[in-house]
């Protein structure tokens, strides 16, 4: 007689190979099929498990192409977003990247499958635990989430290699900039939330600042606490 351990161990291989080939999918139709060509975020879509990083009743819908609520007001960006701004910061193994609006944690975890460390601050107490809750299931260990207003950064851990913002600020915040590395990249939208937001790409060379818009979007606003 089959025990009932091994049937559910079938299974899961079973779902995991299905939830396999839903991001394969989702790879070929919405990020591929868009240009995104850097090979490390594409990998990294690829293997991150979006579906454990989403509430429960949105499980069947995490690759789908578009934004999901994920609670308290927030959402989890659409695949593709989260591939272009991974990409345009073109991250590397050896960084550390600092990202400002944990959420569902799934950003984090893209960077993490590709650079040494992410550090990532979250406002809303309960998204910053549950990411913390999750992830760690997942079993990532270098994502480090602090609970807090990103605004100032993360002073003890910088300078950063790049830095993913994913809440719309109405002006880059300045510390952020500071905390950028010589030779780094920042990623963050910048606008009012009944306005059109610009993802603007910030690049620091020789000390000098340049930044440039790079695509029309809709994100959460970015709050502070103060
Ligand atoms: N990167 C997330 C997207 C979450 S949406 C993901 O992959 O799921 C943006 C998040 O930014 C929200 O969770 C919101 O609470 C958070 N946020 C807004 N303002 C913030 C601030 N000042 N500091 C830290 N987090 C902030």
């Amino acid at each position: 007689m089959i025990k009932i351990s091994v049937l559910l161990f079938l299974f899961t291989i079973l779902l995991q190979s299905e939830k396999q080939s839903e991001r394969n999918a989702m790879i070929n139709n919405q990020i591929i099929a868009r240009g995104i060509s850097h090979k490390a975020t594409i990998e990294a879509l690829r293997k991150v498990e979006r579906h454990k990083l989403v509430p429960d009743n949105q499980k069947q819908m995490a690759y789908r192409d578009s934004p999901l609520p994920i609670g308290y007001g927030q959402t989890i960006s659409q695949p593709y977003i989260v591939a272009f701004m991974t990409e345009s910061i073109q991250p590397e193994k050896g960084q550390k990247i600092l990202e400002i609006g944990t959420g569902s944690g799934y950003q984090a975890a893209v960077l993490a499958e590709i650079v040494d460390d992410v550090y990532t601050i979250e406002i809303v107490e309960e998204l910053g635990k549950r990411a913390k809750r999750d992830l760690k299931k997942i079993g990532y260990n270098n994502i480090h989430i602090k609970i807090g207003d990103g605004y100032n950064g993360w002073e003890e851990h910088a300078p950063f290699d790049a830095i993913v913002v994913t809440a719309a600020a109405e002006y880059i915040p300045p510390p952020l900039i500071k905390q950028l590395k010589d030779g780094g990249k920042m990623i963050i939208p910048v606008g009012t939330q009944f306005m059109t937001q610009q993802l603007v790409l910030v690049e620091k060379t020789d000390g000098k600042v340049r930044s440039r818009n790079v695509m029309p979007v809709r994100f959460v606003p970015f709050t502070r606490t103060d």
